[in-house]
């Protein structure tokens, strides 16, 4: 039996080695295949990141499939079963670096799009994708920079399909419509360092920080809301000590981080956490890293699409869920797009022995196609 389009397609993008932040060729191979179907398509390169923006026709809505070509490092070789660069086939599962997150759903958005294009080459609005090699690294030449460029000429996305791992157990079981913020504060608390036997002569900045963690850890922020959990705070490190037991320290370092609701703006989270260093009388620095703001679909054209979809490929339905991590979905929902996670399932990614059960990559590019046919095919 010979491969299928879509495991052709997973197994080239596979063989190329693209530790993030490098592509080794993947846009290329996609642009050739987008190219043959009419897409324009504009390679866009910041620093050391390669990006790709190609799209079919200038009509709205406009309909994007976003995704990375860039994989995580492989972690120790010696426990791998396979080489990760070299697509394997066990079971039917194919295995490799990037087999789940995310070359297997660049496969299906490619083969998604040949075949509804064959069939409705003159669609509604427009179809692109954004392609990047960066989401798995510090993500600062990527999707953002993309984003930056398509507002600056006042091109908007109007439903996003990101293809990162969403599934479970089995594929299309959960979709993302949602992401939590993620946001986190360094904080340097200074005191006055000294001999243990003289206290009052030193100022204890670890005696200060205790109750004020406390408290921290304490909080109840929201309640969440239907969509959202309610929001969390971890307190992710804390340092001090001067390496011996007759010093007071001089200062003590925490960082804590929060995932958090649409109920609540980084803004009104740093003001609570001001309002409890100052409470417990804390002399202190901080800096904050808001790595990403909350995003919500709510239901609507494109998760109706999605769903249905869903329904009518695997015969059962979805789940909607805002849990997990942040994705690049954080860059294109604030533009005002509909923005939904679906991809395959996410038992091993950033593991050794990652794979993607080859019969969840051709379903999904069923259930994509399926998306376009119900957003864009002229009725
Ligand atoms: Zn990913």
């Amino acid at each position: 039996m010979s491969d299928t389009l879509v495991l052709t397609i997973a197994k080239d993008l596979l063989s190329r080695k693209s530790v993030t932040p490098e592509d080794a060729g993947c846009q290329q191979m996609i642009i050739e295949r987008l190219e043959n179907l009419g897409f324009i398509c504009e390679s866009m390169v910041f620093e050391d990141t390669t990006n790709l923006w190609a799209r079919r026709g200038t009509a709205a809505p406009l309909f994007c499939f976003a995704g990375h070509t860039d994989v995580v490092p492989v972690g120790k070789l010696a426990d791998w079963h396979t080489d990760p660069f070299v697509p394997t086939e066990i079971d039917g599962y194919l295995h490799g670096r990037g087999a789940a997150d995310m070359k297997g759903s660049i496969a299906s958005f490619l083969v998604a799009v040949e075949n509804f294009v064959n069939k409705h080459a003159d669609h509604n609005g427009s179809i692109a994708l954004l392609i990047t090699s960066d989401e798995e690294g510090p993500f600062i030449n990527g999707t953002t920079r993309v984003i930056d460029t398509l507002e600056a000429r006042n091109e908007k996305i109007d439903w996003c399909i990101v293809g990162e791992p969403s599934s479970t157990n089995k594929v299309g079981d959960i979709v993302k419509n949602g992401r939590r913020g993620s946001l986190t504060g360094d904080v340097v608390v200074k005191g006055i360092q000294g001999h243990v036997a003289y206290p009052h002569l030193a100022d204890n900045p670890i005696h200060k920080l205790a109750p004020a963690i406390a408290e921290l850890s304490q909080t109840h922020w929201d309640e969440g809301n239907a969509y959202f959990p309610a929001t969390t705070l971890q307190i992710t490190d804390i340092r001090s000590g001067a390496g011996a037991s007759n010093i007071v320290p001089g200062d003590a370092t925490f960082q804590f981080n929060l995932r958090y609701s649409t109920e609540l703006t980084a803004d009104i989270i740093k003001t609570r956490i001001t309002d409890i260093f100052a409470k417990h009388g804390l002399d202190y620095d901080i800096s904050w890293i808001h790595s990403g703001q909350p995003f919500l679909t709510e239901p609507g054209n494109l998760l109706n699409a999605i769903t249905d979809s869903i329904e009518s490929v695997c015969g059962y339905a979805t789940e909607l869920s805002t849990s997990g991590g942040t994705s690049d979905g954080r860059f294109i929902a604030p533009t005002g797009a509909q923005v939904v996670e679906l991809g395959p399932v996410n038992a091993t990614i950033h593991k050794v022995n990652e794979c993607v059960k080859i019969s969840d990559i051709e379903q999904l590019a069923d259930i994509y196609e399926l998306s376009l046919i119900n957003l864009l095919a002229k009725k």
